[in-house]
Parts: structure tokens; sequence; C-alpha cells
């Protein structure tokens, strides 16, 4: 009986199984039916071994499970434990920390931090830009509070960054809104792979500069870095921190960091949201509302998450134990990575430009069929709207080998239907 309804109006929304969680449900019935070997499961967002189980890094695990009871037992501070704020800014920026005011505030996961800047940079009904190449819970966080995601295209023709697109957009939300809060998820984009090379960040931040002559806009960039440490240059890929030096007062720029990925800490919820600023005033106004938030929401955050991160990042030899580790993944994703695309290139078929990351697509049409037919060879990726993504974090090299000729020949047929 769908007539009688407990939740709030606003709380009513399609009942829609997660269509990734299925797909990916599906595929471990199949690994346990015909063994992992036999199966390939591109569906997950995780790092896994090439025997398909998740990696949890050891110099992580074992510096969690040394603390202390009391460092994951108390209450940690609303605004996140200092020598974590330290900690967060030295990972996130390393030798690249833009000159201005910069301050951090915990947030549950980099989903966290992108809900604080949401909800206390944008007003009911706005707009929120982002690429037509997303994450989908971009969609859900804002809808929750009433906002809406807007897409400009992140490719040309040729394949590089859509200037243009993204330029059209910004103006289009500029001539109707106060705010215009973009999200930029870079490096090792989220579904696609791709990064914002750094002549393109001159060009937008050219862009809000010339925009931000009008006193009464605000810009806000959120720069979501969830995948900044699976880059494979971790210099190169922080370069562009320093861009958001000295910016215009109404210019702000929030990054969003996670523990998920750079830890392996993906259910330990641990992140942050880190501001610059040119103004001392914008800084402590971020602190402050997000502080708010905090309470208002989660209250504190994960604090034996947050003791690890600070031990392993204010320790010298720890820090360089974690980052060998976490290297010798890097080296193993990207030579997934690196076969995937190779194979693709050979057989012909077309991917958007990866450059780092978790994830390849594949432009197609009518993605859903093409992921229902590929599960006969027992091949399960996620379909998106406009394509498919492939989880080369989730899958060995042999079989990110096979993969391409598989989807060519799936993509042919549906088709040719
Ligand atoms: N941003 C992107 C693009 C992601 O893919 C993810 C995780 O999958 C996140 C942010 C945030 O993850 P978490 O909330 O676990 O830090």
């Amino acid at each position: 009986d769908m007539s009688q309804s407990m939740a709030a109006k606003h709380s009513i929304w399609p009942r829609e199984k997660d269509i990734i969680f299925n797909l990916s449900a599906r595929a471990q019935q199949a690994e346990k039916e015909l063994g992992t070997n036999n199966v390939i499961n591109a569906t997950i967002g995780a790092l896994m071994d090439d025997e398909g189980k998740l990696i949890t890094m050891d110099t992580v695990y074992d510096e969690y499970k040394s603390l202390d009871n009391k460092d994951i037992s108390a209450y940690a501070a609303l605004e996140g434990q200092p020598d974590y704020l330290e900690a967060v800014k030295k990972v996130c920026f390393k030798d690249y920390l833009p000159e201005g005011y910069i301050k951090a505030v915990a947030s549950p996961g980099g989903s966290g931090a992108i809900k604080l800047a949401a909800w206390n940079y944008t007003e009911e009904g706005d707009e929120v830009l982002t690429s037509d190449w997303f994450w989908s819970p971009y969609v859900s966080i804002t809808e929750e509070i009433g906002r809406k995601v807007t897409t400009y295209k992140l490719f040309d023709e040729q394949n590089n960054f859509n200037f243009n697109s993204f330029k059209e957009s910004f103006l289009n939300i500029a001539s109707k809104q106060e705010r215009i809060f973009t999200i930029l998820n870079t490096p090792a984009h989220n579904p696609t792979g791709y990064s914002i090379p750094d002549e393109e960040w001159d060009k937008i931040i050219d862009l809000a500069k010339e925009v931000s002559k009008n006193p009464d806009k605000k810009i806000i960039f959120f720069v979501d870095i969830a995948y900044i440490d699976f880059a494979s240059d971790d210099n190169a890929s922080r370069k562009f921190f320093k861009k958001f030096s000295n910016l215009p007062e109404n210019v702000l720029t929030i990054v969003g960091f996670s523990m998920s990925k750079g830890f392996t800490a993906y259910g330990m919820r641990m992140g942050s949201a880190i501001c610059i600023t040119s103004s001392e005033n914008v800084s402590e106004e971020f602190y402050y509302a997000c502080v708010h938030s905090c309470r208002a929401n989660w209250s504190n955050c994960n604090r034996g998450a947050m003791k690890l991160l600070s031990n392993i990042v204010n320790d010298e030899a720890k820090f360089k134990a974690y980052t060998e580790e976490k290297n010798k993944h890097k080296q193993m994703l990207r030579r997934r990575a690196d076969v995937f695309v190779k194979e693709a290139e050979k057989v012909g078929l077309d991917i958007l430009p990866y450059r780092d990351g978790f994830f390849v697509s594949i432009p197609c049409e009518n993605s859903r069929a093409v992921c229902e037919e590929l599960t006969k060879d027992n091949l399960f990726m996620v379909p998106l709207k406009a394509g498919l993504r492939f989880a080369v974090c989730a899958v060995n090299e042999d079989k990110c080998k096979i993969a391409p000729s598989m989807i060519k020949n799936a993509l042919e047929y549906i088709k040719s239907k």
C-alpha cells in the first residue's frame, strides 16, 4: 500500500536499488559459483589485490592497532584534533602549500567535506556546477538539501578539457546566482581517470578572477582530491594547489581531503574540508560555519582515525614506510591501467583520456544493455548515463588485458541488435 506515507515529503525518493551495488552483488555471486579466476569484477571502487581481495595497508593497520584505547574511545574536538588538522595540511599539500589563510575542519570522509561545503556555500535552489562525467553522490548530497547539479561537457571533440563548455556554464550560473559553486574532481577523476592539466587550471582561475570583479559574485571552487594519493606523480599532481594563492577575496577554494583511498581507510570515515583564501575573515567564517554544521549533523569525527593519520605523518620513519607501501600499490595500479589502455587501443575500443586513478571510462549508448550483455561473459562493470566504468583498481593485469576486446565485442553486438 503506497498511500500510507510516514516519511516527510522531502524524504521520499524513488525506490531504486543502487545499480552499482546490485551489479557488485551479482559479481560476487558469480565469483562464489565460478571462482574468482573466471570472473572479472570491475564494479568495485576500492583497491583490490590480484586475487580480488581488499588491500589494507600494514603500515596503516599496524599503527591503528597499536593505539591506546583512550585515543580511540574519547570524544574528539568538533573541528578535529589539532595534530590531525596539521597532518592533513601536510599530506594534502606536501611541498605545494598555497599562500593565504588555510584552515581545515574534520569531516566524515570526503563525502562529509562535500556536504559541509555545499551546505554552507550555496543557497537553497542554487545550481551547483560539475562535469557531465561525475561521481553520482554529488547529486544525492546536494539534492537532499534542495540544490541542483548542472553539468558542463568535460571533454571536447579531441578529448581535451572542454574549457568553452565550462566557461559557458560558469557564466550562465554567474548571470543568475550570487554564488558560483563548482566541484572539480581532480587529479584522477572518478569515473574517467582524467586530471585537469595545469594550463587549463590557469584558464579556469582567470575566468574566476574576471567574474570576481563584480563584488556581488562569490566564487567557490570545491576541489575533490579523493584520489590524489594514487596519481602517479605526487609532486606534479600537486603543483596546481599553488594557483589558489592570492586570489581575490570573493574567490574561495575548498579542498576535499579523504583518508579512504590514500590510507585504505574507506570504512573509517575520516576526511577534511580545507579552505584557501586571501582573507582572514573568510577563513574564520569558514571555520565557524563548518564547525556549526559538524555539531548539528554528526558531532565529532573518528578520533582513532585522526590519531592514526597524525602518528604516521608526524613520524618521519613511519611516513616513509607508509609511502613505500603505498607506492608499491600505486605501481600495481599503473601497470593494470597501462595494460588496459594499451589493449583498448589495440582492439580499437574508444576510451576517455585516462591519466591516473582507480577507473577508466568507455563512452557508449545503451550502457545498461552493454553491461548486461557482458555479465554473460562474467564481466561486471558499472553502467553510467553516457558509458561504462571499468575499475582497474579492482582487476588484475591478466584480466585488464582481456577485458577491452570483450567490451568491444559487446558494444558491437548491442549496436547491431
Ligand atoms: N569523491 C569521489 C569522486 C569519490 O569517488 C569518493 C569515494 O568514492 C569520495 C569523494 C569520497 O569518499 P569518502 O567519503 O569515502 O572519503
